[in-house]
């Protein structure tokens, strides 16, 4: 299918050219058409999938009956909102929009908090016919009264399921409250929790249900590796990755904002070009890390999970999971990061022993087996491989790490604590020339 068959006009399908899209993606072939007919949306689609143009597309069509030039702000009221969980996913919408808007003129904004706001007040009360905005900072904006919702046509919640998790409900549906009762309500989300299901329930008019992959489904394109490393180790094994791979780039993800400092002080010990951006930096560093990173001056961008939540660089070749996350949704969406739109891209996760509870909770949720594997010089621990063995985890799937390690791990973990070790390993589990002392 062509662009030039959704209905799109002249002054959109040329901005889409400049960005150098041929074909609609899957999501964008059938969101489109039901975005312009008015119709509400409940669209489940993984990040990477073109789902920001599934939505702004149509809706700019939508609004082109509004293009005009005035300078009055009373020309230009506000007739779409956009609401993100975070800055980063904000501020991507925003270009994007800036972007398809080229040759119609719309005008955009973009508010979040932690940048000053009366820059954003002044941008507002200009008149602005599209606004992305964080729900926070929304509010702060209709507290101040500088913008006014009582035109608003189009309302989309992009990644609803982030804003749930992240303890926007209350401000979501009071944003709701304050909206137009007739509007379109565009609802995005990598998941359809209950929550999510209730909450458009309660704001959607029989809403229409689009999924381009199954629920929380990975992207085929991405390959996914697993070692198992003790924690230790960690670090060590990533610098070797990123050297030995030939990374030109990659985010490599932590669980708390701690850690995420630790490992960027440790490797940049190692001689790498590595910046760590989380929700304790000032919003100011946090974007001129993000824009270095997306230009490719920077090589290692180590990130929380809230950090790097819609960060869209195109092209990036690697995803590291420095540690295992506690939630297997945030596996997908941090994997999510590479192999978009078509491209392919590895996503590697360094298990230690502690973390074999959320890897067999990944496999689980995306319904795929990952054997965890080994590298050289990093093997695992005898009491790791005992840990993943006696976990949920299925034995088959453990039992080629173990094959391809073998030696290696006899040598970290049995020289260190023979007997015990000799008796407990599971005689299966060991290549046939080990199966020395082993009792059941
Ligand atoms: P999104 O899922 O909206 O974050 O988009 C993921 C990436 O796909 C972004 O880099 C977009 O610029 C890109 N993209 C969106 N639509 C298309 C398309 N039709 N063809 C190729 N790339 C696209």
């Amino acid at each position: 299918m062509l662009f030039s068959e959704l209905g799109l006009s002249p002054e959109i399908l040329r901005a889409i050219e400049e960005q150098g899209y041929t074909q609609p993606t899957p999501i964008q072939e059938k969101a489109i058409p039901l975005v312009l007919s008015g119709k509400d949306l409940l669209a489940a689609a993984q990040t990477g999938t073109g789902k920001t143009a599934a939505f702004i597309l149509p809706i700019l069509e939508r609004l082109k009956k509004y293009a005009n030039n005035s300078v009055s702000p009373a020309m230009h009221p506000l007739r779409v909102l956009v609401l993100s969980p975070t800055r980063e996913l904000a501020d991507q919408i925003g270009e994007n929009a800036k972007g398809y808007t080229k040759y119609l003129p719309l005008r955009s904004a973009t508010v979040f908090g932690g940048v000053n706001m009366e820059t954003q007040v002044q941008e507002l009360r200009r008149g602005v016919e599209i606004l992305i905005a964080t729900p926070g900072r929304l509010l702060d904006h209709i507290q101040h009264k500088a913008v006014q919702l009582s035109k608003v046509e189009v309302l989309v919640l992009d990644e609803a399921d982030r804003m749930l998790d992240m303890g926007f409900i209350q401000d979501i549906r009071k944003i709701m409250s304050l909206l137009p009762q007739e509007r379109q309500t565009l609802l995005f989300s990598a998941t359809f929790a209950p929550e999510i299901r209730r909450l458009s329930a309660d704001f959607m008019r029989s809403p229409q249900l689009v999924e381009v992959a199954r629920q929380n489904a990975t992207n085929d394109q991405v390959e996914q590796i697993v070692y198992a490393v003790e924690r230790s180790k960690k670090r060590h094994l990533l610098t070797h990755l990123i050297k030995t791979r030939e990374m030109s780039q990659v985010i490599v993800f932590c669980k708390t904002k701690l850690s995420a400092d630790q490992l960027a002080r440790d490797l940049k010990r190692d001689g790498l070009q590595v910046e760590a951006i989380h929700g304790d930096k000032a919003q100011g560093a946090r974007l001129e890390i993000l824009s270095a990173f997306k230009e490719g001056s920077l090589r290692v961008l180590v990130a929380t999970d809230v950090a790097a939540r819609g960060l869209d660089v195109s092209e990036l070749p690697y995803v590291v999971n420095f540690e295992m996350p506690n939630a297997a949704e945030d596996y997908v969406h941090r994997i999510g990061r590479t192999g978009r739109a078509g491209a392919t891209g590895v996503a590697i996760s360094l298990m230690s022993p502690e973390e074999t509870r959320q890897h067999a909770a990944i496999e689980k949720l995306t319904k795929q087996t990952l054997p965890p594997q080994t590298v050289e010089d990093f093997w695992p621990s005898v009491s790791h491989i005992e840990r993943s063995v006696a976990s949920s985890h299925p034995r088959e799937s453990v039992l080629p790490a173990l094959m391809a390690g073998g030696e290696g791990i006899k040598k970290a973990g049995i020289s260190r604590r023979r007997r015990k070790a000799q008796r407990e390993i599971p005689a299966l589990l060991l290549p046939p020339r080990y199966k020395v002392e082993v009792s059941h």
